[in-house]
């Protein structure tokens, strides 16, 4: 009875456990979540948007090939990059207020971000701690600790990113297997998930899209699209939660923007 009481209290004081949040309790999702004022993501009105013109950012390594291993979390796909010994993925330089280390690639599906409301059918994040913090779990206690590149993707019934074809070769053999790692049958360039030609982007303050929804996140939002094939959507985001469900999307609603400012940058 007393357990069963502490837990109650529990599940009052803090919401959902974080480990046990989905995309169909939203409202019961930990703390922040349900109370910050700088929460990701945001639909993004583009047009009329005046452009800031800055140095270009530099990505460090991220046109090599690297080796690296793809997860179920349980949430998404998720890509770790194993070679950062020898071959450090950084991005750093332009607008960017430190060095920051490739942590992760995920996904989303549909996209988190909406451009004047229309929602694209998939996003990437390459999400990046402050180098000298040296872990994400650190950065994310820190002022600027975390930038999250995102780049929102649409259907292309030809064209597709190479990218995304390697990990949706290999996500069957964890659709069923949470966060048990395996090694990506081919190597992967982190350049190919983003755009090519253009990189200008939109920047805010936000937070993670996740809980426990910690705030204080850079977003760099590509305005250039990446395409993807009807195939690789559907191979890349066959994944099933700890109760086997299959994942169907993995969105989370826009929050509201509460007076942040969102700024349109481009690179000269
Ligand atoms: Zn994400």
């Amino acid at each position: 009875m007393m357990k069963f009481s502490l837990f109650i209290v529990l599940k009052i004081l803090n919401g959902v456990n974080p480990a046990d949040w989905d995309y169909h309790n939203l409202g019961e999702w930990p703390r922040v979540c349900q109370t910050g004022h700088s929460q990701s993501p945001i639909d993004i009105k583009k047009w009329g948007m005046k452009k800031e013109f800055t140095q270009m950012i530099h990505y460090h390594n991220f046109e090599r090939s690297h080796s690296a291993t793809i997860s179920n979390t349980g949430h998404t796909v998720e890509v770790r990059f194993t070679d950062q010994n020898r071959y450090p993925l950084i991005i750093k330089n332009g607008i960017l207020p430190g060095e920051y280390v490739l942590d992760n690639i995920h996904f989303h599906w549909g996209s988190e971000h909406t451009f004047n409301n229309k929602r694209y059918a998939f996003e990437t994040h390459l999400v990046h701690y402050l180098r000298q913090a040296g872990s994400l779990a650190r950065a994310l206690q820190m002022e600027n600790g975390v930038v999250v590149l995102a780049v929102l993707s649409e259907i292309h019934h030809r064209d597709t990113t190479q990218g995304f074809i390697e990990i949706a070769n290999s996500v069957a053999n964890v659709a069923r297997r949470l966060e048990q790692p395996i090694s990506l049958g081919s190597t992967i360039c982190p350049d190919d998930f983003l755009p090519k030609y253009n990189r200008d982007f939109f920047l805010y303050r936000g937070s993670l899209t996740t809980p426990n929804c910690t705030e204080g996140v850079h977003w760099l939002v590509y305005e250039q699209p990446l395409n993807i094939r009807n195939s690789e959507l559907d191979s890349l985001t066959k994944i099933y939660d700890k109760n086997s469900n299959e994942i169907t999307q993995s969105y989370r609603p826009i929050q509201n923007l509460n007076g942040r400012t969102v700024r349109y940058i481009c690179e000269i």
